[in-house]
Order: C-alpha cells, then structure tokens, then sequence
C-alpha cells in the first residue's frame, strides 16, 4: 500500500500543499521553542506539539527527520498581557519579580529550561536532533548582525543595530499585514529610538551595558533581538535551504516575518518552504489570563504542587492527570482551528487513554499466554491504522485519527478471548499507533519513585527530579560558601514541602506534605 500524501497548510502560500522535502525523504525543519522565564503553559505545548506530530507523520511514512528547536533564554521582548506588558527581556523582567528564588538569571533560565524539558518528556513529545540555546550562539548571532550592517541591511544608532525593512522587497510577504498593520504591530513590540530610520526596523542588537545578561560587540555591551537568534541558529544546523519552519500564530508576525527577512538578506534567496502556524488554544471558552483563573502550565495539570495556585479542584483530587491525557485533549482539534481546552474534555480524555491502557495490557498478557485459534483483528486493525495514517496525512487531522484509531481500541475490547495471533496483530497495530500519535504509552521512561516511599508514578518521578536538582544546587552552593543563595534553595524548597535537615552525615530531606 503506497503511504498518503502528506500535505500541511502553508502560511506563505496560503494553501494546503503537499510537503516536498528538498532532500528526498528527509524532513529538515526548526520550531521556535520557548522563552524560559516561567513554567509553559498548555498553549504553549499546543504548538510544539504540532512539530511532533509533524515528525511523527513524516516518519510513520517513512521519512528521516531532523528537527531543531530552540531554547530562547535572552532577548525576547514582553508583549503580551499573559504575565506582564512592557517591552523588556522577558528574562530580566521574570528575574525582577522572582528575584529570591533564584541566584541569578543564568540560574533562572536553568530552571525553567529544565522544568519546561520534563514537561516535554512527559508529554511524549519526541526530542528533537538539536536543541540549540540562544545564549550559546551570541557569536554567530553578532557574526551575522555585523555581515547585515556591511552589507547595508542594518544600520547602528546610540541604542543599538536595527535591521532596515526598506531593504528588503517583501517585508509583509508572510502576514499580509499592510505598512499600517505593521506599525500598529510593530508599536507593541519594539523599543522606541527617535534614531531609527522607519518605525518598523527592528532590533538585531540592543546596547544596554546594564541588561543582566551581556556580551561584547563591536557596538558595545549589549545582548542579540530575539528575531536573529532563530534566524542564525535555524541556518547554523540545517544550512541555508530547508523544508519547513513552525511557531504559533501569534509569530507570524513580527517574529516570523523578520526572520524571513533575515534569512533572504543573509542568503541571498528564500531559506524555509513551508511556514506551518498553530492557532492560540482557549480554555474554558476565554483567551489564557492569569487573572481569570482559567490558566495551567502543564505542571499544574499533571503534577500538582501543594503550593500551586491554578489547579482545577478535579485535577488535584486525582493528584494530577496523566499527561497523555493531556497530550489526547490537546489532539481534539486540528492545529490551524480554533480549540476550546475545557476540565471535561480533559476528564473523557483521561478515560480514552485508559482504555488504550487496559487494551494494551490485554494484549501482553494473551501474547503470554499465547493461545491457538485465528487472528480476527489483523486486517480490521490494518485498516483502522490506514485511516488514521490518512487523517494526520491530511494537514494533521487529529481529531479524525484519534477517532479512527479509538476504533481498533473498540476492536480489541470486542474480541472476547484474543489467541496469540491476534494478540500479535493488536501489539503490532498499537506500536504503530503510539509511534504515530503517541497517546498509547510514553515513551520517555519515568524517573524511579525515590525511596522515601511517598511517591509513584510519573508525576511523583517529575516532582523528584526538580527537587533532587534544587538539593544538589543546595549543596553546590554550601560547598562554595554561598550560603545565602543555599538559604534561597532551602525556601524553595520549603515552598514545594520539603523539609531539609543538614546532618553529620550530609543532607536529609522529607516532605512536610502528602503529594499525590
Ligand atoms: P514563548 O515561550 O512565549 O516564546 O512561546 C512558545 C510558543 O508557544 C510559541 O510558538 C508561541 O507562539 C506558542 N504559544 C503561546 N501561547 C499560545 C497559545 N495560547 N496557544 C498556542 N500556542 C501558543
Ligand atoms: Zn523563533
């Protein structure tokens, strides 16, 4: 059976095309990562977990894939009204505000980089090839800025470089947006400098001896504009032509829209083929806000603190869902719709995950058992798994795979006594399904329970990790005699419910509260 054709919606063009990787049968694509400077929320994974499922996809017929996908820990400048307003690093910014919990804002963005990686894990995403940090690529970042400025692109004013729009033939190519669309744009976004040639210019580099996280250029102390970093790192890792580029809607523009412009003025002709967007995710009917209640990060769902302020009374007295549950309610609406995340469909879906769960486990124990009689579900599960294969062809159709796919589940609830045959085909057809859509299993093994006893599961196996990494920079801080930064930890700690006791014998923990 030849595999469907995979076809994605393509901002650039405006239609759903056919994905023709420019290697043959190697999909090489980047995705915008995110900002560390708070847990991700929901919204957030919405849209990485497009890239997954592009992978997945691409995979499942039969493709090889590189995927890049970055980690932004400087430059990027508040906008929105989620956290807080106001055109600063939202780095900086985060460390303001949460100033005692951490020692610094290196360490700020080792925190929320490593929180935003369990996260990850435990949505069952699958890690892409490169994981590039923006902090570890300001070199090349300024190499590419000064090649922007010589070849008269950018230009320096008293407060930094900015690229020049008017340089460029297509600057609003990718949103459609006007030049008054993109002023109005552009007036939320960018600092203002009464030197800057056209409002619209954006910052490649900010001069700002003072920002916490500085480097040296040729302009002096300052830091990179977020829109370069994935510019030079996209090119830096997948060369100056590749396949395919993806972000949330809200990226398009400015953040896309520059990129394409630095891309083309860096290369000399078009980078990226396919610009694929995710629609923003609403919950319970209303845009995310913290103020209105109805905004989790994916830690708030899945492993509760007792501390946690945005949990769902249904959530937490279950101790946290499992994330696959998450991840399927995620998958009820196709990426470039509209989708209403709401506690019910959370709940049906954490039902749908158990029933692949208990048919999986049906199906080890007859494959140990391994009866004799005839398999009546191999060519029915074959069909299922082309129907499913088709939908997430057809520009990531998740609904209608996950609701093709719950057919085979049906199919092995259905068969009263499944001989070894049939076991075979349905651990066969689940394999295949988890590989394609990832709902099944996870395939990121869960951290061992510590040995206090107290917990187990996955939630509890996250929640450990983050703690034994606060305990070792604890003790790293003591070792160096930064006492007030291991003070700093030990609240920290003490926040999450971890009691710590420095004995003779080194440091010993125990939870003050019950998890779970
Ligand atoms: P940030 O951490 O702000 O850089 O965002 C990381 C990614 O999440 C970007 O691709 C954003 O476009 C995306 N994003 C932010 N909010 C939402 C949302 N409500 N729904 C879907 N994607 C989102
Ligand atoms: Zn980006």
């Amino acid at each position: 059976m030849p595999s469907p054709t995979f076809r994605l919606y393509n901002t650039l063009t405006h239609e759903t095309e056919p994905v023709e990787p420019i290697e043959e049968e190697h999909l090489r694509f980047y995705s915008c990562g995110p900002t560390v400077y708070m847990y991700a929320h929901i919204g957030n994974f919405r849209s990485f977990l497009t890239a997954d499922l592009i992978r997945r996809t691409a995979e499942a017929i039969g493709w090889d894939v590189t995927n890049v996908s970055n980690i932004t820990d400087v430059g990027h400048l508040t906008q929105d009204d989620l956290v807080d307003p106001g055109g600063e690093d939202k780095m900086q910014r985060a460390l303001e505000r949460e100033g005692e919990r951490f020692a610094n804002i290196y360490d700020l963005a080792r925190h929320y980089t490593e929180a935003f990686l369990e996260d990850w894990g435990a949505l069952n995403l699958r890690e892409p090839e490169v994981r590039p940090r923006a902090t570890e690529h300001v070199t090349d970042q300024l190499e590419a800025v000064i090649e922007l400025v010589e070849t008269g692109h950018a230009y320096t004013t008293e407060q930094g470089v900015y690229f020049s729009v008017e340089s460029v033939d297509d600057y609003g190519h990718l949103s459609g947006n006007t030049e008054a669309q993109q002023l109005e744009a552009t007036d939320r976004d960018v600092v203002e400098d009464p030197e800057k040639h056209d409002p619209r210019d954006f910052a490649l580099w900010k001069h700002d001896p003072d920002h916490l996280m500085h480097w040296h250029s040729p302009w002096g102390w300052g830091y990179p504009g977020w829109h370069i970093e994935c510019s030079v790192m996209g090119m830096q890792y997948l060369g100056d032509r590749f396949d395919l580029h993806t972000g949330g809607e809200d990226l398009i523009f400015p953040h896309h829209e520059c990129e394409i412009a630095q891309n083309q003025s860096l290369a000399g002709h078009p980078v990226v083929n396919y610009w694929v967007h995710t629609r923003f995710l609403q919950v319970e009917g209303e845009k995310m806000s913290k103020s209105t209640g109805n905004f989790y990060t994916v830690r708030d769902l899945i492993a509760p603190g007792p501390n946690d302020k945005h949990v769902p009374d249904s959530v937490r007295e279950q101790g946290g869902i499992d994330p696959l549950a998450l991840r399927y309610t995620l998958m009820q609406g196709q990426y470039r719709k509209p989708f209403n995340f709401t506690l019910d469909a959370l709940h049906t879906a954490a039902r749908h995950v158990r029933r692949y769960q208990d048919a999986a486990e049906r199906v080890d124990e007859a494959l140990e058992a391994d009866a004799a009689g005839p398999d009546h579900l191999g060519d029915r599960l074959g069909a299922i798994h082309e129907r499913t294969l088709e939908a997430m062809c057809d520009d990531l159709n998740t609904p209608a795979a996950t609701a093709a796919a719950l057919e085979g589940v049906k199919a092995i609830e259905q068969t009263d006594r499944l001989s070894g045959d049939a076991a075979r085909s349905a651990r066969n057809w689940l394999d295949r399904t988890n590989a394609l859509l990832g709902i099944v299993e996870s395939e990121h093994d869960a951290e061992p329970a510590t040995d206090d006893g107290s917990q187990d599961g996955l939630s509890a196996g996250h929640l450990s990790s983050s703690i034994n990494t606060l305990l070792e920079d604890r003790e790293a801080a003591r070792t160096e005699g930064e006492y007030a930064r291991a003070d700093a930890i030990r609240d920290t700690l003490e926040a999450l419910g971890i009691e710590v006791m420095d004995t003779p014998d080194g440091t010993e923990w125990r939870r003050t509260i019950e998890v779970g």
